[in-house]
């Protein structure tokens, strides 16, 4: 990036950007060179400010949450960052809908709402990321996603402009949404719950998904989660990704510190110093694998963030 506008955005947004961010420590998965600049709006006036003057001076930038998803270039990232996180948390309950912007942890908004005594979010409590970030990939457990109980959600567009989806406008599918193919950033969210569950059942729920997720998911080394989305007919044919790639005798394989996980083979786990070329790598692996065994192509969860701020899928 241009040095003349680094030093721009600082002097316009200072106590919001950071410079040459290594994104080995910021990411999830411990991967990824430098991001020359990330700014972290605290509010939808501030972050109206950003969008207008990145159009204004023709600047691109890409939009991260938790990171929970990403794996991040290695060559890093030359334009502007915008993160949503724990700036963006605010949260409001009227009756059984609930308002929440986009930044808030979604462990913290499952157990708001299990507070409340209100259901459709118990699937959730264990997705360590933001609920934007959610939005975005259709997320969610236990065959469900978030897409059921959302009402709307409200974006900043890239020229700064404010606009409401209502659910259908989302175009929602499985682990995917409309906001995929779009430059906007989510920052507030309308849910619908459900009030027809005792606050004791809704509680007993999340902590046996807690309970489940700890047992079989690795939770000491880095990762992104499923590496794999499960596909319905590849599931009836042959079961879950995890078990398929077990199946293929991929299970433990390494390329530098990048492994496919000894617990369960549809995580890709970082035990040091991983680069994303050693992920591509074993995801490569994985792909042609099954696809000999099985004739299914597998579709990966998580997006790859290209040096330039494209986010593409694998
Ligand atoms: C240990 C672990 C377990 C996981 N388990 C699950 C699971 O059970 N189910 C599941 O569905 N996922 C799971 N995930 C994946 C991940 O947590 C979810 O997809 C999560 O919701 C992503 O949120 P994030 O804030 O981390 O988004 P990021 O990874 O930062 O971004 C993901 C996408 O959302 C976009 N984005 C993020 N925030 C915004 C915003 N405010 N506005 C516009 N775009 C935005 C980004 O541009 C990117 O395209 C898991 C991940 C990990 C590490």
């Amino acid at each position: 990036m241009d040095l003349f506008y680094k030093k721009k955005i600082y002097a316009l947004f200072p106590q919001i950007t950071e410079y040459d961010v290594p994104l080995s420590q910021l990411s999830q998965w411990r991967i990824g060179g430098k991001a020359e600049v990330v700014v972290r709006p605290r509010s939808k006036k501030e972050l109206i400010k950003i969008r207008q003057w990145l159009y204004l001076n023709d600047l691109k930038s890409v939009i991260i949450g938790n990171t929970t998803n990403l794996l991040f270039s290695d060559e890093g990232l030359h334009v502007v960052v915008i993160q949503i996180g724990s700036n963006f948390s605010g949260l409001k309950i009227d009756g059984v809908e609930l308002i929440a912007e986009s930044g808030i942890w979604i462990p913290s908004l499952a157990r708001v709402a299990m507070q409340a005594g209100l259901s459709g979010l118990e699937h959730t409590c264990g997705i360590p990321g933001s609920l934007g970030g959610l939005i975005v990939m259709n997320g969610g457990s236990q065959r469900q996603s978030i897409s059921s109980v959302v009402r709307y959600v409200e974006i900043v567009d890239n020229k700064g402009k404010i606009k409401r989806y209502t659910n259908k406008e989302c175009d929602f599918s499985y682990r995917n949404s409309i906001f995929q193919n779009k430059d906007d950033v989510i920052v507030e969210v309308g849910l619908i719950l459900d009030t027809n569950q005792d606050k004791n059942d809704i509680r007993r729920e999340m902590l046996r998904i807690l309970k489940s997720r700890r047992k079989k998911f690795p939770q000491k080394q880095p990762n992104c989660g499923s590496t794999f989305i499960s596909n319905l007919d590849m599931y009836e044919d042959y079961g879950p990704p995890g078990k398929i790639i077990e199946g293929c005798g991929l299970k433990g394989l390494s390329r530098g510190d990048a492994q496919i996980s000894k617990l369960h083979a549809n995580f890709i786990v970082n035990t040091g110093r991983a680069q994303a070329n050693d992920i591509l790598y074993l995801i490569n692996i994985i792909k042609e694998t099954v696809y000999k065994k099985t004739g299914y192509q597998m579709i990966v969860e998580a997006k790859f963030v290209t040096s330039c701020g494209d986010i593409i899928s694998l």
